[in-house]
């Protein structure tokens, strides 16, 4: 039996390449997406082209009954859960913090942070021996952000990732006995849609050269570090943040 795999964000960008490369590697994929009917349906024709089952749910991580109704959808689809990637994440609208619209600030962080708990939340409720699981394994996608800060682009979106990334520590150490590793993985820049919807447009070339290893970064870099972490190959780690950055 396939094992199966939850990614969400998994139309496009990193949650996209996770999502293929899952299916390429044996598992069956749900993804969870807002809107982009047309990029979710896509990534569905890929799994299902590399011999897996694909569940795309359309979704809002901002609002924890949809979150309720992805896991019962994954529950009816497969009955059984093996693993997630929260990978879902917005950065809101570049500026400094004092300029920012609070109501962008909480969104952000409702999706980032609160949206992210209530996903791992769900999952440990299946994988859990606690809750009658077989174990599992969970990979949080935070950023390197939570090192430099973001200024005068993203502070919100810099503190979110601190926050996945004490959530990934802790709730490491709380299932751990449970059949569950947690991990994390921070991407430095990834080319992906993510940097034109902040309005940052040019953040890729702009950023590139300043990288140690003066590129950024590719979507399929970091999914072979999701898909390790995922992997039995990482039977003894959990509670790791694994740097995908360039040096950076
Ligand atoms: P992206 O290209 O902008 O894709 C975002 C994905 O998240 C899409 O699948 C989108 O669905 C989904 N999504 C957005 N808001 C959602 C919501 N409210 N509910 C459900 N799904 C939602 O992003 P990305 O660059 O691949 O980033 C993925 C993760 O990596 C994020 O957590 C990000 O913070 C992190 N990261 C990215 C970079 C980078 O340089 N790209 C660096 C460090 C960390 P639709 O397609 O339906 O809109």
């Amino acid at each position: 039996m396939r094992p199966v795999l939850v990614v969400t964000g998994g139309s496009r960008g990193i949650g996209a390449g996770i999502a293929r490369m899952a299916a390429a590697r044996g598992f069956d994929v749900a993804i969870a997406h807002l809107k982009n009917l047309p990029a979710a349906e896509e990534i569905a024709g890929e799994i299902r082209k590399a011999g897996g089952r694909p569940l795309a749910v359309q979704v809002d991580l901002a609002k924890p009954e949809d979150i309720k109704r992805l896991f019962e959808a994954v529950d009816s689809a497969f009955g059984r859960l093996d693993g997630l990637v929260n990978n879902a994440g917005i950065v809101g609208d570049a500026g400094k913090l004092a300029d920012a619209d609070p109501v962008m600030i909480k969104h952000v962080v409702d999706i980032n942070v609160t949206g992210a708990m209530l996903v791992a939340r769900e999952a440990v409720r299946r994988m859990s021996f606690r809750f009658g699981g077989h174990g599992g394994a969970i990979v949080n996608i935070s950023s390197t952000a939570t090192l430099t800060g973001a200024p005068d682009t993203y502070t919100w979106y810099a503190a979110s990732k601190a926050a996945i990334d004490s959530l990934t520590v802790g709730l490491a150490k709380e299932v751990a006995k449970e059949g569950i590793r947690v991990n994390a993985v921070s991407p430095g820049i990834i080319d992906t849609d993510i940097h034109r919807s902040g309005g940052q447009a040019d953040r890729i070339e702009r950023i590139g050269p300043q990288i140690p290893m003066g590129r950024i970064g590719r979507v399929e870099e970091v999914a072979e570090a999701a898909l390790f972490l995922l992997s039995e190959a990482a039977s003894y780690i959990t509670g790791a943040n694994l740097h995908v950055a360039g040096g950076r």
